[in-house]
């Protein structure tokens, strides 16, 4: 084997060699390869998934050969095709020739989730159940008090259990407690990133250090998915309970209703496909330019359907490659949905106090705290601030944009979560007051990717020592002439007042 370097090493179902080349040994390069081992039987098919660097093996052994169906687990990734893991779960399942069922079971204690973010995830479950059904899979979807996931994987005698990875708390102390108890194998896929976020090893400093790494790994990574057909078609056990994919899975739950569902996004994998079209037909030529107006439509906005998984990014990436548009527009969306999007997985993944004003770098803690004492000279509460009640037009406009429409243009983040820094009395309540704004209105908010925008603007994540000023110290500061020069914020301002009359 000219050039590679044999490894063994142990994995739950046997030993699968995992040959690494020559150059990941050199300076600069990280990229492993996966080489198959020699596929003899059922079992030594299954080790072969299971050496794909996207899945994590939580409950090891063999799959309960008496068992009946293989269950997917969707949470992260809620959509039917272009899903790594229900890939993963296929596979599987075609090689044990069982039928496989998906089983979606939303709950009403989801941090911060409110009735804006529960409709627009119902409104993605009539795609999920149609699109299954489509390739011969079950479709089990239902709702807290009877959400217990080991509970149905009884009921329908599961072999092996697959679920989803997701670089937040929340979500991964579900995963272990499951582990802890399932009976049978249980594998994570880490399906809604292109490159699997633990070969990037640990936390990136910035895009710089994390856009080599990516590009390295974009060949292997970046691949059209199989999206294969179920071999042995699900028939549900008789009285299985399951609702209706229209029903309201939030009725009679005690969540916040305060924040209302919007108009102009609807939840779901068609729709989503719908802007992917139109962004790539009418917008994608001039990205590079029209991203930073916030007065033009000149972004996807597919932000909410990443993060409900309603769309993947592979599926995005490649219909932005395989476009027509000019080389540099694409290169210019991918760096935002692949290398930025995938510093923030990996800033949430590695950074257990992503939630935290404590997640930012030594050097801006530092220069925040000397100047904790500087005179603040407008300060406004939470609540003035919600209600977009300042002296700031444009900032006004901005919260309104999020708290009407659930979504807001990336440039206005930026300068939204610099005023707040500005305007509170420390940067550590500018930074809870932030995240509770962005979690509660924006669609996309509660995403790996609202946590690191954050960390950017208030605690120099990712960022670089700016001169220094007061309030900020060498925090990059933004002020109102300065970003009122580089678009028409007057027009902004003026859409943005017709949205609320
Ligand atoms: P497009 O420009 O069309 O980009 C396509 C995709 O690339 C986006 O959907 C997103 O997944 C990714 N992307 C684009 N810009 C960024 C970026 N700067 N960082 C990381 N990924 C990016 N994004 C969220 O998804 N949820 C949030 O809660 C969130 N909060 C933010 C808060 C602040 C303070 C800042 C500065 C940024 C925040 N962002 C957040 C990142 C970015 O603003 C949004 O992803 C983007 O505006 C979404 O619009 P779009 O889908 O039209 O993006």
């Amino acid at each position: 084997m000219v050039g590679t370097v044999p490894i063994e090493i142990k994995v739950p179902l046997g030993t699968t060699e995992v040959y690494v080349s020559w150059p990941c040994l050199l300076p600069g390069s990280h990229r492993l390869h996966y080489r198959r081992p020699p596929a003899s039987n059922k079992m030594n098919r299954l080790d072969d998934i299971i050496g794909d660097p996207r899945i994590v093996v939580r409950r090891p052994g063999e799959p309960k050969t008496t068992g009946k169906c293989v269950v997917y687990w969707m949470q992260r990734s809620q959509r039917a095709f272009d899903n790594p893991a229900l890939d993963v779960a296929m596979t599987a399942a075609n090689l044990l020739g069982k039928p496989i069922v998906v089983f979606l079971a939303p709950v009403p204690f989801y941090p911060r989730a409110n009735l804006r973010h529960y409709a627009f995830l119902m409104q993605g479950i009539p795609d999920i159940a149609e699109g299954l059904r489509r390739r011969s899979i079950g479709f089990v979807l239902r709702r807290y008090p009877e959400h217990n996931l080991l509970q149905f994987c009884e009921e329908v005698d599961a072999c092996l259990l697959i679920g989803d990875e997701n670089p937040m708390l929340e979500p991964e102390r579900w995963r272990q407690a499951v582990t802890k108890k399932v009976q049978v194998p249980f594998w994570s896929v880490d399906g809604d990133v292109i490159v699997p976020s633990r070969l990037l090893e640990k936390a990136q400093f910035a895009a710089r250090t994390i856009r080599p790494r990516i590009h390295s790994y974009l060949p292997q990574f970046l691949k059209k998915q199989a999206n294969p057909r179920a071999k042995v078609p699900w028939k549900p056990p008789k009285a299985l309970r399951q609702l209706d994919p229209e029903c309201d899975i939030t009725e009679g739950w005690d969540i916040d209703r305060s924040v209302l569902p919007v108009k102009g996004f609807h939840g779901g994998a068609i729709e989503a496909m719908r802007l992917l079209r139109r962004f790539i037909r009418s917008k994608l030529k001039d990205y590079p330019i029209h991203r930073n107006h916030p007065e033009l439509d000149g972004t996807s906005k597919l932000s909410p359907y990443l993060h409900f998984g309603h769309i993947g990014p592979h599926t995005i990436a490649l219909a932005v490659q395989r476009s027509h548009a000019p080389e540099k527009a694409k290169a210019a969306f991918l760096e935002e949905l692949i290398v930025r999007r995938e510093l923030a997985v990996n800033f949430v993944r590695f950074n257990p106090e992503y939630e935290s004003f404590a997640s930012g770098p030594q050097w801006a803690h530092r220069s925040l705290a000397e100047h904790a004492r500087d005179r603040r000279p407008i300060l406004y509460s939470r609540a003035q601030l919600e209600k977009a009640e300042t002296h700031d037009p444009l900032w006004n406009a901005a919260q309104k944009q999020m708290t009407l429409t659930g979504w807001m243009h990336n440039y206005m983040r930026m300068y939204w979560a610099k005023k707040i820094l500005e305007w509170s009395p420390s940067a550590a309540r500018a930074y809870e007051t932030a995240l509770y704004l962005n979690d509660k209105y924006e669609l996309d908010g509660r995403d790996p990717n609202g946590y690191e925008g954050i960390a950017w603007a208030i605690v120099g994540k990712s960022d670089r020592a700016w001169f220094e000023r007061p309030i900020f110290g060498k925090l990059r500061y933004m002020s109102f002439a300065s970003i009122s020069r580089k678009f028409d914020s007057q027009s902004y301002i003026s859409q943005i007042e017709r949205l609320s009359h």
